[in-house]
């Protein structure tokens, strides 16, 4: 690769490839950034027997594919992937990396930033170009209650973390064309100092929740772990996903994959209804890309009551076991009807 070419850079992830889409997302805005800075779009792999990955990626909008291979890369390693990303951003000089604000991003990019001597913007929810040429960094700050737009005039590379679905992947197209560059493994490689057991998946983490049509969302209004548990079968009925605010999570009510807000996961479903939710802005910060919201609170005054399309005042309890009972008695109608 010519190391003067200006490049945009996207850690590639693989893992979980059909749910986890962020390093998709990540190349379409990066296809967008370039053509404002005349620049390549570069995903950057670290792995082993990833050649149809970075198919995918190239289908995917990346026009040049750097990759080191090897065996002992096939298990993520925050210390050995922040060495090889600090080389290979040295050697090559990539004027903006971006990376996924999954949980091994969020640990992965500080310590790159630090490596490189550079500024790193955490959980952008927007990337733009200045008319400058610098990487315009929006993201929430204060708790949210601020956005706040960040640029890193001085140092290169400039560095955002992004989380999971906020921008939208180009469609997949086998025409486009990459060019994919294999590097050599450094020498000198820090051994793990962590020594992997076993890998488990998490239930309920499937990161299905940014991609879903209809969500299901519950708050503290839910009153209990017990009723909270109605909303599963509320989502099943309507093949959506569940999603929580952030004392449901803590309250160990659901896992935290299902977190819907600045901390957790931006969503956008054609219909969101919203059990109990007071509608503080950390939570509506990541709701307000939903077609069309359906709120049930006792307080009619409450935040999110006055962001829906249709605001209920009821028991959120009440209402949800209502809908389960109608949405039943629905299909047995209708399986009747085709026997
Ligand atoms: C730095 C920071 C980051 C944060 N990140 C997030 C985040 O990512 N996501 C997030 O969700 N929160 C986040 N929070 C927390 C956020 O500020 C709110 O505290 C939280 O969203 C409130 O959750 P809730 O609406 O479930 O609870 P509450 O605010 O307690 O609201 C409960 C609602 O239920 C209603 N209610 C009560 N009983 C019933 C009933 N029987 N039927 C119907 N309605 C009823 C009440 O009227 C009320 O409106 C963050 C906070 C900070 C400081």
């Amino acid at each position: 690769m010519n190391q003067t070419n200006r490049s945009i850079w996207v850690f590639a992830d693989y893992r979980n490839y059909f749910q986890n889409r962020v390093t998709l997302q990540l190349l379409a805005k990066a296809n967008d950034l370039a053509t404002g800075m005349n620049a390549e779009v570069c995903a950057v792999v670290f792995g082993h027997e990833t050649g149809e990955y970075a198919a995918e990626f190239i289908a995917h909008g990346a026009q040049k594919i750097l990759v080191v291979e090897r065996p002992s890369l096939n298990q993520y390693s925050v210390e050995k992937f922040t060495m090889l990303m600090e080389k290979l951003a040295g050697d090559y000089q990539p004027e903006i990396i971006l990376i996924g604000a999954t949980s091994f991003g969020r640990e992965f990019a500080p310590r790159v930033a630090k490596r490189l001597g550079t500024g790193l913007t955490a959980d952008c929810i927007g990337l733009e170009i200045t008319p400058e040429g610098n990487l315009l960094q929006i993201a929430p700050s204060f708790g949210g209650n601020l956005i706040a737009e960040i640029i890193t005039p001085d140092h290169r590379p400039q560095m955002a973390t992004v989380r999971p679905g906020i921008f939208q992947e180009l469609p997949h197209d086998n025409a486009r064309r990459g060019e994919v560059v294999t590097l050599p493994m450094p020498n000198k490689l820090p051994r793990d100092r962590v020594r992997l057991v076993a890998y488990e998946r998490r239930p309920n983490c499937d990161q299905k929740l940014e991609e879903a049509k209809i969500v299901v969302c519950g708050g503290r209004g839910m009153g209990s772990k017990l009723k909270f548990k109605k909303l599963f079968e509320l989502a099943q009925l309507l093949s959506g996903e569940v999603g929580a605010t952030r004392p449901i999570v803590y309250a160990g009510w659901i896992d935290d994959g299902a977190l819907v807000g600045q901390a957790g996961k931006h969503i956008k479903p054609r219909l969101l209804f919203s059990f109990g939710i007071s509608g503080a802005i950390q939570h509506t910060a990541a709701t307000t890309d939903a077609d069309f919201i359906i709120a049930v609170n006792k307080n009619p005054n409450a935040t999110m009551m006055k962001m829906a399309d249709v605001a209920v005042v009821a028991d959120a309890n009440q209402v949800c076991t209502a809908l389960i009972r109608g949405l039943k008695e629905r299909i047995q109608t209708k399986s009747d009807y085709l026997d």
